[in-house]
């Protein structure tokens, strides 16, 4: 086994509208497990360059995940206009994405994320 590769994402909570960041784990090829998630201010983030780069594969996560550190919503959607990534209570329908403000049904998994390095 190597060293894992981990990746943080950038994403916002869909009802205070405040950043927040998920660290995400390789574990495997192309699975990738978030098992925590903190709040950051976004001109940190962007200084950080948690968007810089992209991650593929199959998104799941871990049972340490705490949920978003704004409204405890213990899952994640990618809009797919804008592609970034909001909190998601699970039962929110169609959602409505915090960056953007664009509300659509969610369907199908995540599959490509954008991502940055944990420094
Ligand atoms: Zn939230
Ligand atoms: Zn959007």
């Amino acid at each position: 086994m190597g060293i894992p590769t981990v990746v943080i994402v950038l994403a916002r909570c869909s009802r205070r509208r405040q950043g927040f960041a998920l660290r995400l784990e390789e574990q495997g090829a192309g699975r990738w497990f978030a098992d925590w998630a903190f709040a950051v201010a976004e001109a940190r983030a962007s200084r950080e360059g948690y968007d810089q780069g992209e991650i593929a594969g199959r998104f799941d996560f871990a049972d340490t995940y705490p949920g978003c550190p704004h409204c405890e919503a213990g899952g994640i959607f990618r809009c797919g206009a804008c592609g970034k990534v909001s909190c998601w209570d699970g039962r929110q329908q169609p959602v409505t994405c915090a960056w953007c403000d664009r509300a659509a049904p969610l369907k199908g998994a995540i599959e490509r994320l954008h991502a940055g390095g944990d420094r």
